[in-house]
């Protein structure tokens, strides 16, 4: 049984959730959401949508699972069109697509890599060409290698990081930016791990700083364009991130946070809606923590 007071709206679901998590283990990176046992819980059913993104269109990146697939069942909750950017995971995808029509929105299906520079643009001009606007860029892909010493860490491991995990950010914005008026935003996932540091994951850790200082710089360079860029940095996180390591890492995953439990993707849904939405509208520049309780210093 969940030894935690179960997130709300879940606690059905999370009456069969297993103390800790059983023993399972991917070999490739992204890993595939169906296959995780449990099944990551993506949608509320508590969380009803009022209209706050009507009409609006969203690329959002990773959107095929995790996190991302959350934010795409809110954000069409909210009455959004969306364009979801994976790197090759089709099931999920076309899974998150179901859910995200079973709520009357449309979902553009954009499998690519988004090391490709030209890529990038494209996920960006494809989905401008289906929907003829664009008013929400989530960037929130990523991927995570844990490596113990920095002393393993080859030149091909920094060079995948950091070309997954901030480079698209400039491309992507590069791209958008010509399409978004006054009133849109620019939403990255960065992360707990950016704040408190990991000894296992340096290269990773460091990438989402650079998100961080990404989000920060542009929000001032944008601040009176009425183009808001913020952040959101997870804790630790039920998603296909974490099936890729030890099974001793994935038996105590959450654990060590001060609410004694990892998240779900569900939970971080509704901070991607209030930084799309308008509720934000005097909002940039910041990252907000949705981390179990970890007190960060910013
Ligand atoms: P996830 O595996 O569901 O999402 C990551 C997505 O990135 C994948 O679905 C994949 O399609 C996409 N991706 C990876 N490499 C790509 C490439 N080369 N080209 C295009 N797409 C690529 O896992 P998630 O945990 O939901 O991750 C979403 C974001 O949240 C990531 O940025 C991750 O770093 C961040 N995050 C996760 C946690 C956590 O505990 N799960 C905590 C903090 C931050
Ligand atoms: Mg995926």
């Amino acid at each position: 049984m969940y030894p935690y007071y179960p997130p709300i709206g879940t606690e059905k679901t999370c009456k069969e959730m297993p103390v800790f998590f059983p023993d399972q283990h991917q070999d490739r990176q992204p890993g595939l959401e169906y296959l995780m046992q449990p099944l990551p819980i993506s949608d509320n059913p508590s969380y009803v949508g009022s209209g706050k993104l009507k009409d609006k269109v969203a690329i959002i990146t990773g959107g095929d699972s995790g996190i991302g697939r959350a934010v795409a069942i809110a954000f069409a909750k909210e009455g959004a069109d969306l364009a979801i950017s994976y790197l090759n995971e089709h099931r999920d995808a076309r899974e998150t697509a179901e859910m995200v029509a079973g709520y009357g929105r449309r979902c553009l299906l954009l499998p690519g890599d988004l090391r490709d520079e030209q890529w990038c643009r494209e996920v960006v001009s494809r989905t401008v060409a289906q929907y003829g606007k664009l008013n929400v860029l989530v960037i929130n892909h990523g991927v995570l290698f844990r490596q113990p010493s920095i002393m393993d860490i080859s030149r091909q491991q920094l060079e995948d990081t950091f070309h997954v995990n901030i480079f698209p950010s400039f491309f992507l914005t590069q791209e958008a930016l010509p399409h978004l008026r006054p009133g849109s935003s620019i939403i990255s996932t960065t992360s707990v791990t950016a704040y408190k540091g990991v000894p296992e994951m340096v290269d990773y850790s460091a990438s989402k700083g650079a998100i961080v200082s990404f989000t920060r710089s542009l929000s001032l360079q944008l601040a009176r364009t009425g183009i808001r860029v913020n952040a959101v940095a997870p804790g630790p996180i039920w998603t296909p991130l974490q099936v890729l390591f030890t099974n001793e890492y994935i038996r105590t995953f959450g654990v060590d946070t001060p609410m004694g439990r990892p998240g779900q993707p569900f939970e971080l849904a509704p901070t991607y809606v209030y930084l799309a939405s308008d509720d934000s509208g005097y909002v940039t520049g910041q990252v907000l923590h949705v981390n179990g309780g970890t007190i960060t210093e910013s």
